[in-house]
């Protein structure tokens, strides 16, 4: 018999099988017997002594293996088939010896030991590092087991009228309607998958023309092996992966499953069962992974490429990425500047590093998690990013970082996956994205399904135009803040943050006024009219200051600044726990005039556009609020600004004043908030921070533990935790409604792109979620999906 594994879903390679059980030393002779076929017999107890040491005793193949390629190059074979019976016979009581000599204990001949030893051994593979790995990978919950199927053997190895195979009913890569498979002769399933011998393709058309082919080879297996897997793919209305074995002539199904696939053929097989009349639209737009859109969207690693895997990180922000080490942002724009790609590799990444994080081709960071700055700014640029991973040693000085072993110095190449986590040596080859007409007909199909708006996550109008080529229906979030960072700007916001009094203050706002108001009317102009939520400043000042003495004392010259007064400034600025500092509204509280210089900038930005014909209305959203007396204040602040602006200009602007829901306070009095607020976003990356008292930036040290405990199901900066901070945010929204049922509800933390999140956020009824311009086409599936999904469970 063989003994398989069976969970619900395929997990290819995954988890362990044991073949050919129930052979020994007396039963070998029994089966040789049967059709006088003595060395199938006995390649076929070699095989099992092989898996059976491996799987059920723990022991490393390698060992036998060596005795068999001694053996072959001793004889001067190339191929195991090769061998004889006397070979055979001579190298089982090598395996036996080795076995015990390696393990202790002898091969167990009782078949029923046997059987129950390759039971527990495949019920225990469900907890395989690279099981577990894979699940994480593909969030499949750990609880749901495997089953465990016992299966009668047919065999591929008896001869030359046998064969074994593993084929798509479509293919896997491209989602083309075609049959696509490979077979070995006179082999077992292990030979095809271990890639031991080269397999051919079972088709004449793959094989080009070398006779090699099971529709030549074995013309009457190959004809019914085309009927069984078209009655299966009608049966299961899917694409199928399927196993079979050719004993003597007779062809066995071994397995069927739906087959995985990459995102590009999901979408062409979906729209091509629609067209066959296999599945709905609504099963078509089930069946595709929102999340593996992904793949779709950046340049992606080739993964037939070899590849030397160095460490592994969070999978910040998709794509592949390929360049030169460098430390520092002055580093990446030079090698940008001399035409190299380069990957800059920090412990973390600061406003300062922004420069450097555009002109590098990726970005590595060994603290901090997915709402890590880094992470954030990269997904919002599209820009690969892996993060948090710690295995990495960085020396800043000797510009080199050190990994399992491997001394990396400046220049030297790495490649990052963004979509794993995964960083490799040397380079990886690349391919371009290409979005095609499946593509876009799925998409179409989402948008008239779904319910939940979805607009995007954008500072430039650059992110704004991508993000609306991906179908964003508007601004969720402008961080106003990343407007600061740039060469050009930051010198201004530190003159404005130096300020001795108001009326430098208000001086150095008066430079940085032109450059708001021109970059609010490129967004407002990329958007071309949908809406715009622009966010007041919301970091702590200290976060534009520079940090180290080099760094002030270059500060200070630039801008004709005493270097004590510097110091002195950045010293008082310092914050123990500037998370919960001086940000956000509190900055407007205290400093008015900053976010009246930003209101002034928005509103003299959408006179102009609307000047061009455009109907702007801007949202002005409030960062941090916590009470309904700050939203009250700031309300006031910013309505007066307006009406200075409208009687200046003598036009009438009509824009909306709302505020985040990102503190546990604003979220249980959300009522008397909403009373001072047009509009609620909820900020679930601080919210989460705050409710669980889990640093966003710091977490990821402890948080994959915590995870592969159970924990977490998943990391909360990721997917929502919808028990705690989803209770409270569907609370929030009941109160709003209370107070004013029509008021419109968004989310744009990072959540806003998640799939599992967004599905939550359209069952309490949200207007929109948004998300960095990358993640807009995951959201709209996935907000067609939630609508499909909670449709059904209201009418269950
Ligand atoms: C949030 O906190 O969820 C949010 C969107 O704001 P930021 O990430 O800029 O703090
Ligand atoms: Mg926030």
């Amino acid at each position: 018999v063989s003994v398989r594994s069976g969970a619900r879903v395929s997990m290819p390679g995954m988890m362990d099988t044991v073949l050919n059980l129930g052979l020994n030393d007396e039963t070998v002779v029994g089966l040789g017997q049967l059709d006088k076929l003595e060395r199938f017999a006995w390649d076929s107890y070699r095989r099992f002594l092989t898996m059976y040491s491996n799987v059920v005793m723990g022991m490393n193949v390698s060992l036998l293996e060596i005795e068999l390629e001694d053996l072959k190059a001793a004889k001067g074979y190339e191929l195991d088939t090769e061998l004889s019976t006397a070979d055979l016979k001579a190298l089982t009581e090598k395996y036996k010896k080795q076995i015990q000599l390696s393990t202790g204990k002898s091969f167990p001949t009782d078949a029923y030991e046997q059987l129950w030893g390759s039971i527990s051994a495949v019920f225990r593979s469900w907890n395989s590092p690279r099981a577990l790995t894979y699940r994480e990978l593909n969030s499949y919950p750990n609880d749901w087991g495997t089953a465990v199927n016992v299966q009668a053997m047919v065999f591929g190895n008896r001869g030359d009228d046998c064969a074994t195979g593993v084929a798509f009913t479509r293919n896997p890569s491209t989602g083309e309607k075609k049959f696509f498979g490979e077979f070995l002769v006179n082999a077992q399933g292990e030979d095809v998958v271990a890639g031991l011998r080269t397999p051919h393709a079972v088709s004449k058309e793959d094989s080009k023309g070398n006779g090699g082919s099971l529709e030549e080879l074995m013309p009457s297996a190959y004809a019914e092996l085309v009927s069984i897997y078209q009655k299966l793919e009608k049966h299961y209305r899917d694409m199928q992966d399927i196993e079979f074995t050719i004993e003597s002539g007779k062809l066995w199904m071994l397995q069927t499953r739906n087959g995985k696939r990459t995102a590009k053929a999901a979408l062409r097989i979906a729209c091509e069962m629609i067209d066959e009349k296999l599945i709905s639209e609504t099963e078509a737009l089930m069946r595709i992974s929102a999340q593996s859109l992904d793949q779709l969207l950046h340049p992606t690693l080739d993964t037939n490429s070899e590849k030397t895997i160095l460490t592994k990180g969070l999978p910040a922000s998709p794509g592949g990425a390929t360049g030169g080490i460098v430390f520092s942002s002055e580093d990446a724009v030079k090698a940008n500047e001399s035409g190299q790609k380069s990957i800059l590799v920090r412990i973390e990444t600061s406003p300062e590093d922004i420069e450097g994080m555009i002109k590098a081709n990726g970005v590595l960071t060994t603290r901090g998690g997915m709402t890590s700055h880094a992470a954030v700014v990269a997904r919002g640029m599209g820009k690969c990013c892996v993060a948090g991973a710690g295995d990495i040693d960085i020396d800043y000085n000797k510009r080199e970082l050190r990994v399992k072993g491997y001394l990396l110095k400046q220049g030297d190449t790495i490649t990052l996956d963004g979509s794993t986590g995964e960083v490799y040596l040397g380079e990886v080859k690349t391919i371009e994205p290409e979005l095609d007409e499946y593509f876009h007909r799925i998409m179409k199909v989402a948008d008239s399904t779904r319910r939940l708006s979805v607009r995007t996550n954008a500072d430039t109008p650059q992110d704004a135009e991508a993000a609306r080529r991906f179908g964003a229906e508007g601004i969720g979030l402008c961080r106003t803040e990343h407007m600061f960072f740039g060469a050009d700007r930051i010198d201004v916001m530190r003159r404005m943050i130096l300020a001795e009094n108001r009326e430098e203050r208000l001086a150095a706002l008066s430079d940085l006024l032109p450059m708001q108001r021109s970059d609010f009317a490129g967004l407002f102009q990329a958007m071309k009219g949908l809406p715009v939520t622009i966010r007041l400043l919301d970091p702590p000042l200290h976060e534009f200051l520079p940090h180290t003495d080099d760094e002030c004392e270059e500060l200070a010259k630039r801008i004709e600044v005493p270097l004590e007064k510097l110091k002195l400034k950045v010293r008082s600025l310092h914050e123990f726990n500037p998370m919960l500092g001086h940000r956000g509204c509190r900055l407007g509280i205290t400093y008015p005039e900053v976010y009246r210089m930003q209101v002034r900038a928005i509103a003299e930005a959408a006179v102009a556009v609307n000047k061009e014909g455009l109907a702007v209305e801007p949202e002005i959203m409030v960062p941090l609020v916590a009470t309904a007396g700050e939203i009250q204040i700031l309300r006031e602040h910013i309505l007066s600004e307006v009406r200075e602006v409208e009687s200046e200009l003598k036009v009438k602007i009509k824009c909306t004043i709302g505020t985040m829901i990102e503190l546990p306070r604003a979220a249980l009095k959300a009522a008397d908030i909403a009373e001072h607020a047009d509009f609620f976003s909820f900020g679930t990356n601080d919210l989460t921070q705050t409710v669980l008292g889990l640093s966003r930036d710091d977490s990821g040290r402890f948080l994959g533990t915590y995870v592969s405990q159970g924990i977490f199901a998943q990391d909360p900066f990721q997917s929502l935790d919808q028990a705690g901070v989803g209770e409270l945010v569907a609370m929030a929204v009941k109160s709003a409604k209370s107070v004013k049922p029509s008021m419109k509800l968004g989310v744009c933390g990072e959540h806003g792109g998640d799939p599992d999140s967004i599905k939550f956020f359209d069952s309490i009824g949200l207007n929109y979620v948004s998300c960095s311009p990358y993640r807009v086409p995951i959201a709209r599936l996935a907000a067609a999906q939630a609508k499909i999904q909670n449709a059904e469970k209201m009418s269950t």
